[in-house]
């Protein structure tokens, strides 16, 4: 079984995110995810189960995550404060896991991609692969932005398959 990466690649006209530097204080952290809305207690609660996130994850788990304090909140009010932190670059979308829409909590500046692990949600930034300039876009578009994610298994979910299963090709650092 070799290192399977599946690509998604789509071009899109819209402008890229730009990072902002963020100080993990969750009065800034609140403002900034939210700087053009009214920030709700709710909300403040969700944007710091979302801070807590440290692999990919579906809004489930996040209502989940969420419920722990707030047991009675709705799930409409989690998916618009996903909606609302998407929009603000606060958290990123990371395409689909079973059926459901995976987001990341990414604190890294400046035009990055993420790998991401399919079987435990690790994910991983990595450098831009992609030059402009050889872009399959048709004469005539302006290429202005894109988005890519790769997908595959992390080195340790490798190591655990192989201790389970037929052992795999030895791998260099
Ligand atoms: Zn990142
Ligand atoms: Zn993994
Ligand atoms: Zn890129």
């Amino acid at each position: 079984m070799g290192y399977e990466v599946r690509a998604i690649l789509t071009w899109v006209s819209a402008s890229g995110q730009g990072g902002g530097g963020m100080e993990d204080d969750s009065d800034t952290l609140e403002r900034s995810a939210y700087a053009a809305s009214r920030v709700s207690p709710q909300r403040a609660v969700i944007a710091r189960a979302v801070n807590g996130m440290t692999r990919a994850f579906s809004i489930e788990d996040l209502i989940g995550e969420v419920r722990l304090e707030l047991p009675g909140i709705g799930a409409a009010t989690v998916y618009r404060a996903v909606s609302a932190m998407e929009a603000t670059g606060f958290v990123e979308s990371l395409g689909m896991r079973e059926g459901s829409a995976i987001y990341a909590r990414c604190r890294s500046d400046g035009h990055h991609h993420h790998l991401v692990c399919t079987v435990c949600g690790a994910v991983t930034d990595t450098r831009c692969p992609i030059t402009l300039h050889a872009h399959p876009a048709p004469a005539g578009f302006r290429v202005t932005g894109h988005t890519l994610v790769l997908y595959g298994q992390c080195a340790a979910c490798r190591r655990e398959a192989s201790a389970e299963g037929p052992a795999l090709e030895a791998e260099g650092a």
